[in-house]
């Protein structure tokens, strides 16, 4: 399988290569170059199957020639293993129609640990490889950041830096992050917004200074292997509710775009999908997207559903491409146009692709609130603020009425605990695995929000 930056001018890769690269050279994002497809009869084949071999199967044709079939299988082994329940993403069931695929099970209580557990393990399988090392920088809105510290902290030829918004995360957000003590990890909190911070290791993998000097990886969803992670927990869900004999429809709280665009992907490879929604909370611009074709960053506003906070979808940028007719060079002219104006508007193609399978709704603070209260009142389910987003968008969107609706249930609730009381009047206690996160110190360091400041602190600090 080879891989193709969405901006049509930098190296095609092969997978072992895309998994250490990050951002394409072009500033594009890398695609397999074809969805690999299951037929029905395969995909009815995989019924019953246990995650990690799921995973394994799943995933094969995009790893292609580099990982053998059992070693893969090792690899998803070793990473689903660490869930905190053997379903690894257990389906839980509402009422009739609604459900919640729970995806918080991992080590640190969010979907990230879903793709991160996998992702440390192929960072270090192919480094040893090679014998090279590699300087992660990421951004964080919050989970990412403890998710990929979690996945490579103490780990061999890897060092972490981690940029999260000042004051944007929640307590154990940031104590996930900061409280993890290994020689390999520098968490920094930078003033400014996650966009900011986002915007920031784009930089970095774009600045000679660095690159001459360090290779540079990804954690964020612009890494492939991300994605293709969470197209396992499409088809684990839809394989328990009839799939691929019955069409399944899914909620996604959104941010950067890239859990629903794994959605995208499953349905490329023959899932049988009725629609993805895409559920924002007031930082809607995907749901403006959408809706109107007006895809405009406005400023950030912060709310109970921090991980959503985001105006830029790095990973929209994949579906342009994706149901766009894959015109790297034509989408090249229209992301550089987005980036000097923070506005554009999406094609008539873009838009026409884009609703074939996609529907949008904004979720404001009130109805999240509560969506919390709901879901605990009707269903005895405590859920956290960016579940409550996807799940008020599930019971709200216009759908064919006998089409079961899954709620990605992003986030444990104890990690979003203040909102979670407010709106039930119970604070959600953290399972223990998470130890004595309120007990340990803290490290981390304060920069102010340029990337003058970033950039020298990443070239002074790393090995
Ligand atoms: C990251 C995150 C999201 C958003 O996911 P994207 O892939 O960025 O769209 C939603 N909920 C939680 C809890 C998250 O951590």
């Amino acid at each position: 399988m080879k891989y193709v930056s969405t901006r049509g001018s930098a190296p095609a890769l092969d997978f072992a290569e895309v998994t250490l690269a990050g951002l394409a050279s072009d500033g594009g994002l890398y695609v397999p170059e074809e969805w690999p497809q299951f037929t029905a009869e395969e995909i009815r084949a995989m019924r019953g199957l246990p995650y990690a071999e799921l995973a394994a199967r799943v995933m094969q044709p995009f790893v292609g020639d580099s990982l053998a079939p059992d070693r893969l299988r090792e690899l998803t082994e070793e990473a689903y293993g660490r869930f905190a329940h053997k379903a690894v993403t257990p389906l839980v069931q509402l009422d009739e129609r609604q459900w919640l695929l729970e995806l918080f099970h991992g080590p640190t209580l969010a979907f990230k640990d879903v793709a991160l557990q996998l992702l440390g393990l192929l960072f270090e399988e192919f480094l040893a490889r090679e014998d090279s090392r590699l300087t992660i920088v990421g951004a964080t809105s919050g989970d990412t950041g403890s998710a990929a510290i979690d996945a490579v902290a103490g780990r061999d030829n890897v060092e972490i830096f981690m940029l999260h918004p000042k004051g944007r995360v929640s307590d154990v957000q940031r104590r996930q992050m900061t409280t993890v003590r290994a020689p390999n990890v520098h968490n920094i909190a930078i003033e400014g917004s996650f966009d900011d911070a986002q915007a920031m290791v784009k930089r970095i993998f774009a600045d000679e200074s660095v690159t001459a000097r360090h290779r540079i990886g990804a954690v964020n969803s612009i890494n492939w292997a991300r994605l293709m992670a969470q197209v396992v927990y499409y088809f684990a869900a839809s394989l328990q509710l009839g799939g691929p004999d019955r069409e399944l429809a899914f909620s996604v709280p959104t941010g950067n775009f890239g859990d629903v665009f794994a959605g995208h992907v499953a349905a490329r490879m023959g899932l049988p999908i009725a629609r993805l929604i895409v559920a924002t909370n007031v930082n809607d611009i995907l749901h403006r997207a959408l809706g109107n074709g007006d895809y405009s960053a406005g400023t950030v506003t912060p709310t109970t559903a921090p991980s959503m906070d985001i105006q830029v979808s790095s990973n929209f940028e994949r579906l342009l491409f994706d149901v766009g007719g894959r015109d790297g060079a034509a989408l090249a002219d229209q992301m550089r146009g987005f980036e000097a104006s923070r506005a554009m508007m999406l094609s008539n193609a873009q838009r026409d692709g884009a609703a074939g399978l996609f529907t949008s709704m904004r979720v404001d603070e009130d109805e999240t609130a509560r969506s919390i209260r709901e879901a605990y009142e009707n269903w005895g389910e405590v859920i956290d603020p960016h579940t409550a987003i996807g799940l008020h968008a599930a019971r709200h969107a216009d759908l064919a009425a006998q089409v079961p609706v899954v709620t990605l249930a992003t986030a444990h609730a104890a990690k979003f605990s203040d909102a979670v009381e407010r709106a039930t009047g119970l604070r959600p206690s953290l399972p223990s695995r998470v130890g004595d996160l309120f007990a340990r110190e803290e490290a981390y360091t304060e920069l102010p929000g340029t990337y003058e400041a970033v950039r020298d602190f990443i070239l002074e600090t790393a090995d």
